[in-house]
């Protein structure tokens, strides 16, 4: 399929036309230090896409150039969500594998008195910054002599300097309107072993110098972020031109995904992690693309998704809902239905001859008539929904309630003779009768009922879980703005309730998607499930008042 128009695939068509640019190179640059989420898919699939769309090449590129949150796990992980998206890149590169000529690049810089080495603390170099209405104050080292600065950029090298001791800063102005301009710090010393290079380095760049001279490294044409690093801009291009680079990417900004009732950023989501409040990254209340996946959404839903929300300039935040939309658009004609009892009442039809067992046949999904027909038992021990019995309903419940009559689904109507309750008063089993006229396929018109309920037929049901989500973290959360990210959580975030499932559904595999009937969308789970019980993760509910 194919994106629609926006404002950076105009810049790439102005660009190809002008001959400015002969093949177009996008690449996907995560830093490895979690596990991807939604926004990262939407960064994905617009470069990927784009490229795709003007025949062009999409790199992967690890921008591993933090050693100290970074690990292999992650790198993993991050290919495997990318391919689960349906996306290969043409060419994989890790940012520490430029180190070497990212050092010579700094050097070139020291040469030319475009970078100094500079012994203000972190503290003292915010602090010299200035502000939008103040220039910043020049460090006193900010006229070391080139030979000195050569000296000591490779002493920092060899590993002379304790963390913090010296950076390399670029020199450019300090009374820049851009703040980002006023001698931003291009290296650090970081004494930490790295997940690629090792102990090799104990100096690190930073990202406003790596970033572009990484795209510049792999000859990519287009380089897309986010919309923060708008006002980096102008330091992304001097880097580009100091360094003498043979080749001149350019930096667009776009508008990063935000949703409602989700928390995205990595730190965060790792914390989550960290503290036990999910079971991994793959939690399927997680965000992330692994819990999207275990959760069950499938990788078109997630594409639709991207391609909708487009590429704006300008932040905004977009209704979680929409996601759900997409994933009921994408399950609709592809999930096979069935019935499942998530809290079971046992309903025994007192007029159905004992130890009989018919098998009835209905639609696999009704949408989808291709899908042909399945078979369920029937017989005088069923299971339904607590829920949908009531022994003093208000007065628009068309459920079951004592004397009242209602379809079951694919099957017979019923009708509530008498209430079964234990010691404690409460309910444990209703005895109903069925009227044998009234079978499914048999156009019964004499009676109307206005409620129809599912059902699983007793003795050949199989127990299952069923976990049931809510989202982690609401955005009206008690405590408000002062309540610690913990405290955040939502405490109602998962329930997880035992139930049954028909029996044709015994050998359903991990991630076989469902229509459980009336409940929504589920996922076979497959870290929970065994051979001998299935867990299913529900996906989304069937309804929701969300529109396009
Ligand atoms: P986070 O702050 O969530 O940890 P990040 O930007 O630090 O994200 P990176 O690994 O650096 O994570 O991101 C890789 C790419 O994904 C970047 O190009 C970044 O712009 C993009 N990206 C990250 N978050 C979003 C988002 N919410 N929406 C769109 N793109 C995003
Ligand atoms: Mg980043
Ligand atoms: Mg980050």
């Amino acid at each position: 399929m194919s994106i629609g128009s926006n404002f950076i695939k105009n810049i790439i068509i102005d660009d190809l036309e002008a001959g400015r640019v002969k093949e177009v190179v996008t690449r996907f640059p995560p830093e490895p230090n979690g596990y991807l989420h939604i926004g990262h898919a939407k960064s994905i699939c617009l470069n990927f896409e784009m490229a795709d769309a003007f025949n062009g090449k999409t790199h992967l590129r690890f921008d591993d150039t933090n050693p100290v949150k970074e690990d292999t796990e992650y790198v993993e992980s991050i290919k495997e969500d990318v391919r689960w998206l349906g996306f290969e890149w043409d060419a994989l590169f890790f940012a520490s594998d430029y180190f070497e000529e990212m050092y010579n690049r700094a050097v070139l810089l020291i040469k030319k008195g475009k970078a100094y080495v500079c012994d203000l603390s972190a503290e003292e170099i915010r602090a010299t910054r200035g502000t939008l209405s103040e220039p910043g104050t020049e460090s006193p080292y900010r006229g070391r002599s080139v030979e000195e600065n050569l000296d000591l950029f490779e002493r920092m090298r060899a590993g002379e300097f304790r963390d913090g001791e010296k950076v390399l800063r670029a020199k450019i102005d300090m009374a820049s309107p851009n703040i980002n301009m006023r001698d931003p710090v291009i290296y650090r010393i970081a004494h930490a072993s790295h997940h690629n290079t090792g102990d090799k380095w104990c100096i690190y760049p930073m990202y406003d110098f790596a970033h572009p001279l990484e795209d510049a490294v792999e000859g990519i044409t287009h380089s897309i972020c986010t919309l923060e690093f708008e006002d980096h801009r102008p330091l992304y291009d001097w880097v580009i031109e100091e360094c003498e680079m043979p080749c001149q990417p350019h930096q667009y900004e776009f508008a990063r995904l935000n949703l409602t009732n989700t928390v995205m950023s990595k730190r965060w989501l790792k914390k989550l992690v960290d503290e036990g409040v999910v079971d991994g990254w793959d939690d399927p209340r997680m965000p992330t693309i692994s819990g999207l996946r275990r959760r069950g959404y499938t990788p078109e839903s997630i594409r639709a998704f991207a391609r909708e929300i487009g590429v704006a300039k300008s932040n905004s935040v977009v209704d979680d809902k929409m996601l759900e939309f997409f994933i009921r658009e994408d399950l609709k004609l592809k999930a096979p239905r069935t019935m499942g009892v998530l809290r079971p009442l046992k309903v025994v039809i007192t007029n159905y001859p004992e130890g009989q067992v018919e098998w009835l046949e209905t639609e696999v999904n009704p949408e989808n008539p291709e899908m042909g027909m399945r078979q369920i038992p029937f017989s005088r021990e069923i299971y339904i929904e607590q829920d949908d019995f009531m022994e003093n309903p208000p007065k628009k419940y068309h459920r079951l309630f004592p004397g009242n009559e209602v379809r079951l689904k694919s099957a017979y109507f019923i009708r509530c003779e008498e209430v079964i309750k234990d010691a404690d008063g409460q309910v444990v089993e209703l005895r109903c009768t069925y009227d044998p006229a009234t079978k499914s396929g048999l156009d019964f018109t004499e009676r109307k009922v206005k409620g129809t309920i599912h059902w699983v037929e007793a003795t050949h049901a199989v127990a299952a879980e069923f976990r049931l989500f809510e989202p982690l973290i609401l955005d009206e959360e008690a405590g408000g703005e002062t309540a610690s990210f913990l405290e955040r959580v939502n405490p109602a975030s998962l329930e997880v309730v035992q139930g049954f499932i028909e029996p044709n559904m015994r050998d359903v595999q991990g991630q076989d998607k469902f229509q459980f009937f009336r409940h929504g969308y589920f996922n076979v789970d497959n870290k929970y499930s065994t051979a001998e019980r299935k867990v299913f993760n529900r996906i989304v509910s069937l309804k929701s008042s969300f529109q396009l």
